[in-house]
């Protein structure tokens, strides 16, 4: 009889032992994928396997609180990452679900659930201006339409010179339109991004710059749309263009065939022409009125040069200096499609012809 109770203990205590060690490997080989798991995964498995070991032995749900009461070492957030004797990760023990259970207790977290609505329903009406068939929406906030505005442009970029003035409007907290060329969008869409990232205008300046005068609608029609869908392309996002015809020159087809505004300049600095940035420089002095929208070109070093002395004259003489959507803007031109634009006052000019027609 002693026998067979002897034989039943050795049996049963041989069954622990294997069942210790079954377990003791188990977990061995799940610290070892610790190493390479992102630890948010590994404390999960841990947690899973916490679990399972008490149900088994009974005894697990106290483990953690005696590893952290009987090391010496205060508990940090590395301790509790490391293994304790057990093998086991002590941290996922409390982890967040305390947090989510404290939100249920509360009967009313008017912090949480409001501050949600708004944020899903506000988008919604927010996008509905941007499918307008107009330029650029444009924050005129800082415009005041009471004191003398200018528009700098810059033609035929973006080039390797246009992060130099995009430098100087940043420096000056100023903005520009820059008419683009369809070459030049493709080869640096990032200076396209920049000069938008800057808060400049992104107008369109065709394609291949010809004269559209010359052009039979569908080509003028292609030579302005597929360079606003490089430009978008560039961008990464749809916008209208204001645009400027190559030379200035529009005809009968031009107007009805652009779907956006158009703008032409009142003081051509002749950049293109001295390549010299003191030139540059006098032409706007000499020149430069409300309304104005000045012409430059962003393919030339010498312009960018003459930009760092042309802004800073132009705000000691109290101008605003804005791109030529935000000037308009500011002084409520409302603008029209395929239309020709060279200034602020010839523009409240040809309204008020209108109305008086
Ligand atoms: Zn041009």
């Amino acid at each position: 009889m002693s026998n067979k109770i002897l034989n039943t203990l050795l049996y049963v205590t041989a069954v622990i032992a294997i069942a210790v060690i079954v377990v003791f490997f188990i977990k061995l080989s799940n610290v070892e994928s610790d190493g390479k798991d992102g630890k948010a995964g590994t404390d999960l498995v841990d947690a899973e396997k916490l679990e399972g070991l008490s149900a088994l032995t009974g005894k697990q749900g106290t483990t953690p609180g005696l590893k952290q009461d009987d090391g010496k070492d205060t508990p940090s957030v590395t301790d509790t990452d490391v293994p304790d004797a057990t093998g086991y990760d002590v941290s996922p023990a409390p982890t967040t679900p305390t947090d989510t259970e404290d939100n249920p207790s509360g009967p009313v977290t008017p912090t949480d659930t409001p501050t949600e609505a708004p944020t899903t329903s506000t988008p919604e009406p927010t996008k509905e201006p941007d499918d307008k068939d107009s330029i650029v929406t444009v924050d005129v906030s800082r415009i005041d339409p009471t004191k003398p505005i200018v528009a700098l442009s810059f033609d035929d970029g973006p080039s390797v010179n246009t992060a130099s003035i995009i430098e100087t409007l940043n420096e000056y907290g100023v903005h520009a339109t820059f008419f683009m060329v369809g070459d030049n969008v493709k080869m640096y869409p990032e200076r396209v991004k920049m000069v938008y990232d800057a808060g400049c205008e992104v107008g369109n300046h065709t394609v291949n710059h010809k004269d559209l005068k010359k052009l039979s609608k569908e080509e003028i029609k292609k030579e302005i749309e597929d360079n606003q869908a490089n430009i978008n392309a560039a961008l990464g996002v749809t916008i209208s263009s204001p645009v400027r015809p190559p030379y200035g020159n529009v005809n009968d087809n031009v107007r009805e065939v652009c779907k956006h505004p158009m703008f032409n300049w009142s003081v051509d600095t002749l950049d293109w022409k001295t390549r010299n940035a003191d030139a540059v420089f006098e032409e706007v002095k000499k020149s430069a009125k409300d309304g104005s929208i000045i012409l430059m070109h962003d393919l030339y070093a010498s312009t960018a040069e003459a930009v760092k002395k042309v802004v800073p004259w132009l705000i000691e003489q109290g101008y605003q200096i804005c791109s030529i959507g935000e000037m308009f803007a500011a002084r409520d031109v409302t603008l029209e499609n395929g239309h020709l634009y060279n200034s602020v006052m010839n523009a409240q000019k040809y309204l008020e012809s209108l109305n008086t027609n």
